[in-house]
């Protein structure tokens, strides 16, 4: 019985779990590792004689898409490719997921997208909404959002994490992953960071008994991004140990998110803040930075957040346990300082507001929930953002 799931349990999992529910990863195909890319013939095995539609963009495209189509030939696959090229960047949003929908052959039996963020999260929409199995092909260890069942999605005003389902099977290619920029990166150290504060917030949450809370769940994401942050300054220094291990702990937060049903293993106030300072980002005319940056200025907002409330509530406990907000900042800074709120283009009046905005528009619960139904938001937000940007 696997008691501490580790990346080679994944795919496949089906675990009757002590905390009385069963987690289930319905990915048939995790394949890591230097050389990985070239494995895509077995992950494709099945669809030998079927028509796969195989996706990417201008940016990604070049790095492995014309490798795919070759692996996927040479596995007997049928295959046509569509590249998106109308923008020079797109972000998650209906128009993207249209394009997508649009270009499509009818007869189409196996998606595979060749990305990060954006692609991911736009083919995980039209595949599973189509019902066509997907498999994607990383390029950058930007986010956590590969195994994941859920994809963020702007819609209107707001960004939303919307429950979709699992990819068919996940290929990470350390060769390709080493290329992606070091905006990227800084990217997914900060959504791996954020985890700590996503565990303080689903912890208050159980405890306040809002939410169900598994520790098998808890501490898989604990353990890993514990490994992580030990390695965080190789990753910046391109180090393939490095960038496997943080490769292999954003697949298991997906996996996480697929086990648990929904993104709360993996996303808590620091993603709440995140989300809505993507779309006023988007709104001053995008696409802004990537979504990992903006988990890495939340991550210090609800750092402080809970220093600052933790003790008068009674939850000091989990505020102790987080690392901090220095800690944080230091490793920021030695990414290159892509998460700072003046790279990110964040104003005093945004930062302070978007603290209750939060609590109001997104319905998970966390520590803004809890502040917010005691009517004292406002003012530890205020705190936060005096610390932050001074007097
Ligand atoms: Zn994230
Ligand atoms: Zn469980």
């Amino acid at each position: 019985m696997i008691i501490h799931p580790t990346i080679s349990d994944l795919a496949g999992l089906d675990l009757q779990c002590r905390c009385g529910r069963r987690h289930q990863i319905p990915i048939r195909h995790i394949i890591t590792g230097e050389g990985a890319l070239d494995r895509l013939p077995e992950a494709a095995v099945e669809f030998a004689g079927k028509h796969a539609l195989v996706v990417g963009d201008s940016h990604t495209w070049p790095l492995a898409g014309d490798r795919a189509l070759e692996l996927l030939e040479s596995a007997g696959v049928n295959v046509t490719k569509y590249v998106f090229a109308r923008r020079e960047h797109y972000v998650t949003d209906e128009y993207a997921i249209g394009e997508l929908l649009v270009a499509m052959p009818a007869q189409t039996d196996l998606i595979v997208t060749v990305g990060s963020g954006t692609m991911n999260d736009v083919s995980r929409a039209v595949a599973v909404r189509c019902r066509i199995p997907w498999i994607i092909i990383g390029t950058a260890p930007s986010m956590d959002g590969y195994a994941s069942s859920t994809s963020a999605i702007i819609v209107g005003p707001e960004k939303r994490s919307v429950p979709l389902g699992s990819p068919y099977g996940i290929i990470m290619d350390p060769r390709l992953l080493v290329t992606a920029p070091d905006e990227m990166l800084s990217a997914g150290i900060c959504d791996v960071l954020g985890k700590y504060v996503t565990l303080a917030d689903w912890r208050l949450a159980a405890r306040e008994g809002r939410e169900h809370y598994c520790e098998v769940i808890a501490e898989m994401i604990e353990t890993a991004v514990r490994r992580c942050q030990a390695g965080s300054n190789d990753v910046l220094s391109r180090d393939p140990a490095a960038i496997g291990d943080m490769t292999e702990t954003l697949v298991m937060a997906g996996g996480a998110i697929s086990m648990f049903g929904t993104s709360r293993p993996c996303a808590g106030s620091e993603h709440q803040l995140a989300h809505v300072w993507e779309v006023a980002a988007l709104r001053n005319g995008g696409p802004g930075p990537l979504h990992g940056n903006f988990v890495g200025l939340g991550t210090i907002a609800s750092i402080l957040l809970y220093g600052a409330s933790g003790e008068a509530y009674g939850f000091k406990d989990l505020s102790d346990a987080l690392p901090e907000a220095a800690v944080i900042q230091e490793i920021i800074d030695r990414a290159g300082g892509w998460a700072t709120k003046e790279k990110l283009g964040i104003d005093r009046t945004l930062f302070e507001q978007s603290f209750v905005h939060a609590a109001r528009t997104n319905p998970r619960y966390t520590i803004l929930t809890y502040l917010d139904e005691r009517g004292c938001l406002d003012t530890y937000a205020k705190q936060v953002t005096e610390m932050l940007y001074g007097c």
